[in-house]
């Protein structure tokens, strides 16, 4: 009893132990991570994600600024508005295989001379300086730099960036002679800020460097809302808009935003990315409770290994607490237990059981001339013999030094008799020593029947008097109480 409630206690400590441990570096992890958050997600993934979206926009510009070049230089272009833009239909032909060709959703081309604007479909109404719709052909024929990128962002109509490429056109002199182009969307950037948005939470927006925004997911914000009124931005907008890049936090709505900033000189806006710091929470969160969820079992599987192996000691422990360590019999102890045992079952159902008391004889002689280890011997032998004799049923225990007692149930003192005179009878015709044949050994043995009113000393008493007078009588004898 009192072991099993020390199991149970050391098993409710080590659960405690881990459970506690558990928990306590989990925790800490938790609030220790929660810390360092905000720093790795200014100083590694908001810029990263940056620097994916500006490398997508740049590797998304490549073609159509070369489609663009490529009509730029076309001998066609150049040749058809020298002989005076005559049959456009062959113009319209021009743009409308570019378009196919290269799959661009259109190709255009508008005359420096006659300020037409031909397209895939055919030809268009001539570009006015006044008219504020057309001004970007006009600042594309006045710039210093061979071309120029527009963007238009529809999200209304697919969520996708599209952008112009305005590329000058001029003769062999350098001469302006039209602006020639095509419009092409950025899927991969559009991809790329899609996957932001929906999967990492992000949000992904082009500012312009007046602090208007140009492309949002929110389609009403475009070109209407500018960052210098946007509630807890206004406060770093300027100092956003002065730098190339930047990593910053505003708190809008009672909520932490995580802000890292890029120009990208190609579109000539910059590139905001956002993530609220509560989303960055809850990824943690989600990591934190899986972790909660795995630990239990882990702490389960220990505490099962621990109280099998506390199992097996135990059993181990209580088996060595029982058992003479030489004879591997039952020792004193045990022995005291199951005669208390045997003479309360006996008080309830009266059935007879013996004790059979047996002493070597002249034991200390077999010590004396061939050592201790020889006695030891003899009595590991004799113990196998009494264990060959007996029944399964009887409990065999080393008593002292060359003594054993049996305690034979459902047997009578005639039975005990016979028994006794069956042990004693092997060790006689045993051959202990081989080098003296003639060397034997033998036991005397005192027999005592179980009697009404008996207790353990009386019981005990009785077998050790029998014994004696088995020595006295000359040895080698069973004598009956
Ligand atoms: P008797 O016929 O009267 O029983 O003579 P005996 O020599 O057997 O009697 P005694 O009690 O004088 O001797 C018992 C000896 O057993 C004394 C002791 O040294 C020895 N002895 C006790 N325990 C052990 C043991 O574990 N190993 C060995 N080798 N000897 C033991
Ligand atoms: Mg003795
Ligand atoms: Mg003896």
């Amino acid at each position: 009893m009192s072991v099993l409630s020390l199991r149970t206690k050391l098993i409710a400590l080590v659960t405690l132990i881990l459970v506690a441990g558990f928990v306590a570096t989990n925790v800490l992890n938790y609030e220790v991570s929660k810390g360092a958050l905000r720093t790795t997600i200014l100083e590694n993934e908001l810029p990263l994600s940056s620097n994916n979206v500006y490398s997508a926009i740049q590797a998304d510009l490549l073609r159509p600024i070369f489609i663009s070049s490529m009509m730029a230089n076309d001998t066609f272009v150049h040749e058809w508005v020298l002989d005076g833009e005559i049959a456009p239909i062959r113009m319209k032909r021009y743009l409308s295989q570019i378009r196919t060709t290269y799959n661009t959703t259109t190709a255009y081309f508008i005359s420096g001379k006659t300020q037409r604007y031909y397209h895939y479909e055919g030809a268009g109404q001539i570009l006015s300086e006044s008219n504020p719709d057309d001004s970007w052909f006009f600042a594309a024929r006045d710039m210093k730099e061979p071309y120029v990128v527009n963007v238009d962002f529809n999200y209304q109509i697919d969520g996708n960036i599209t952008i112009f490429i305005n590329y000058r056109v001029t003769d062999e002199n350098g001469d302006f002679i039209g602006v020639t182009g095509v419009g092409l969307g950025l899927k991969s950037v559009s991809d790329l800020v899609k996957t932001y948005q929906e999967e990492f939470r992000r949000n992904v927006y082009f500012v312009d460097d007046a602090g208007l925004i140009q492309v949002h997911a929110e389609a009403d914000v475009v070109g209407s809302r500018n960052i210098h009124d946007i509630d807890g931005l206004d406060a770093i907008a300027a100092d956003v808009l002065s730098h190339d890049r930047g990593s910053y936090s505003y708190i809008t709505q009672d909520e932490r935003i995580l802000l890292t900033t890029r120009f990208i000189p190609e579109l000539k806006w910059h590139l905001f990315i956002e993530l609220p710091e509560s989303e960055a929470l809850k990824m943690m969160k989600r990591g934190f409770i899986r972790n909660l969820l795995i630990g239990p079992m882990v702490i389960l599987i220990t505490i099962l290994l621990i109280a099998y192996t506390i199992n097996i000691f135990q059993r181990r422990l209580e088996d060595m607490a029982i058992t003479d360590k030489l004879t591997g019999l039952y020792n004193r102890e045990h022995f005291d237990l199951s005669l208390t045992q045997a003479i309360k079952r006996y008080k309830r159902d009266g059935r007879p059981f013996s004790l059979l008391m047996l002493d070597i004889d002249h034991f200390k002689p077999i010590n004396d001339e061939l050592g201790h280890l020889a006695g030891d011997d003899v009595i590991r032998r004799t113990a196998d013999i009494i264990r060959a004799q007996a029944r399964e049923s009887d409990l065999i225990c080393r008593w002292g030094g060359e003594e054993f007692i049996i305690l034979a149930s459902d047997c009578t003192a005639t039975d005990a008799q016979r028994l006794s005179d069956a042990i004693r009878e092997a060790l006689r015709s045993a051959r202990f020593f081989p080098t003296m044949p003639d060397r034997t050994v033998t036991g005397s043995v005192g027999v005592c029947e179980v009697r009404p009113g008996d207790d353990e000393v009386v019981m005990i008493g009785r077998a050790d008097q029998a014994m004696y007078a088995a020595k006295e009588k000359g040895r080698d004898r069973t004598v009956i109480a």
